[in-house]
């Protein structure tokens, strides 16, 4: 058989079983089965394997929708739902049976247990015996009445499945170590496995992206593949995300669902960018537009050994992007960080302003709107250390003056107002420093704020006036 790849176009797929949010492990699998999908101008599609009815939930399949579309991996189909084809699913098997591929076993729980017991006490590996196994001249047991068998998958017994991973390289299952698998329950529902097999199948995937936690599932599924006659795909285990001290990834080492990093501050290319560098590379290069990511991305350079999550350059890469791209690009969730703060953004200058002010000194969406906040709403107060350190009976008299000062100014702009206060200080025979930080205070509430002149202009002439009015009253209390 040829691999799929050679003769077909490149067709991936993203399996999330909705049992929770989109964690960041599940986002970077999506990543790389979008891009490996865009970089041969291929599909990238989402199915959403719900079988599981007691874990599976509608608020789960929402938050993987929202994940997703934040982070702007879109699929190239409407989304597949599993539950939405049980018809098929016993179409397959009704088949499968028809073609001595499958077959109905009547074990009961009792007699498997017995079974497994026996072979517990030969110390021999618990496996399915065959019992209900037809083969060419065996004569099967007495169907027992009232029994709804199960049915199992005639797995062969012979021979080895070799995966050639596009991650792992060869990995080698003996036939023998693979049981019969049961593909259909008692009560006629498919199992997780065989469900995974048809959608596959039907779906054209020819590279099954995923995480090697499924590693051991690959061989039984392929068996299934190779019995329906479907064209094999390739397979790609991704290797698993570590925290930075090398245990299993958990909350406390951070957040583990994507929309927490949103929440956190993080823009959805700069989370992007950090997560394919997690596990894979290109040279040494650290930043990559999502059009590179996508002609660059392949599985030669993505490594097999688990990476390590590193919440410090996450915020590193963060901070690149947040100073680097253009402010249009990040309205939209500096607008939702402002909102979510209780700041209403009509309130005050254009965001594009404020991003360009702001974005050196802040790595984080987060601390940007809190930074920015004095921008759009009134002052809760003044931060006391810096109002002690900088407001006092002269500098009240200062603040005064250079108000009448500004209120002259024929137009308020950037430059106009750092001649304004630049010069005032110099008529003062004072150093900027001295007369911008009572300011700051005066208008921002503390002693941090972009140039004090880019400060003015974003605030603008009627809230600078009134601040530093108030600022004159509050220190002549
Ligand atoms: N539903 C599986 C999971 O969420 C993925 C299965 C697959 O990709 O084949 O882990």
């Amino acid at each position: 058989m040829f691999a799929a790849s050679k003769i077909m176009p490149v067709v991936t797929r993203f399996a999330p079983s909705p049992t929770g949010y989109l964690h960041i492990g599940g986002a970077r699998t999506a990543l790389f089965s979008y891009l490996y999908a865009k970089r041969h101008n291929g599909k990238y599609l989402l199915r959403i394997e719900d079988t599981d009815l007691e874990r599976s939930t509608d608020a789960a399949v929402k938050a993987i929708f929202e994940g997703l579309d934040w982070l702007g991996i879109p699929s190239d189909i409407e989304p597949v739902f599993q539950t939405q084809r049980f018809d098929r699913y016993k179409a397959v098997i009704e088949q499968m049976l028809e073609d001595g591929t499958a077959y109905h076993c009547y074990c009961s729980r009792e007699e498997l247990d017995a079974m497994r017991a026996e072979q517990q006490a030969r110390k021999e590996k618990p496996r399915y015996d065959g019992r209900w196994r037809p083969e060419s001249g065996k004569l099967l047991p007495e169907r027992p009445a009232g029994v709804a068998p199960v049915v199992r998958f005639k797995n062969p017994l012979q021979g080895e499945v070799v995966i050639n991973d596009l991650i792992k390289g060869r990995i080698v299952f003996a036939n023998e170590e693979l049981d019969d698998l049961i593909i259909a329950r008692g009560d006629g529902t498919p199992t997780y496995n065989f469900c995974v097999v048809v959608d596959d199948w039907d779906m054209g995937v020819t590279h099954v992206v995923r995480g090697d936690d499924h590693v051991n599932n690959t061989p039984r599924q392929i068996n299934i593949l190779k019995a329906l006659g479907a064209t094999l795909p390739e397979y790609a285990h991704v290797s698993m995300i570590l925290g930075g001290d090398g245990q299993k990834l958990s909350k406390r080492h951070g957040a583990l669902g994507v929309m927490e990093y949103r929440a956190m501050g993080f823009l959805p290319e700069a989370l992007l960018n950090y997560l394919v560098r997690l596990g894979w590379s290109h040279g040494d290069q650290e930043l990559f537009t999502r059009e590179e990511m996508m002609t660059k991305f392949d599985f030669d350079h993505v490594s097999a050994s688990p990476a390590r999550f590193d919440m410090e350059k996450a915020w590193w890469v963060n901070h690149q992007y947040l100073k680097s791209v253009d402010p249009l690009l990040v309205v939209a969730e500096f607008d939702w960080h402002l909102r979510r703060i209780g700041v209403e953004p009509e309130n005050g200058p254009a965001l594009t302003a404020v991003i360009e002010q702001q974005r050196e000194r802040c790595r984080s969406l987060v601390e940007m709107a809190e930074k920015s906040k004095f921008l759009f709403a009134d002052l809760d107060g003044y931060n006391e250390k810096d109002a002690a350190k900088h407001f006092n009976a002269d500098s009240a008299v200062l603040l005064n003056e250079l108000r009448a000062q500004l209120e002259a100014l024929p137009e308020w702009t950037a430059p106009a107002l750092h001649v304004a206060v630049n010069g005032f200080a110099e008529g003062k025979g004072l150093g900027l420093g001295k007369i911008a930080q009572p300011i700051r205070v005066a208008v921002v509430g503390m002693a941090i704020s972009p140039p004090i002149d880019q400060t003015l202009f974003l605030l603008g002439r009627n809230r600078t006036l009134a601040r530093l009015a108030a600022a004159v009253a509050f220190v002549g209390q």
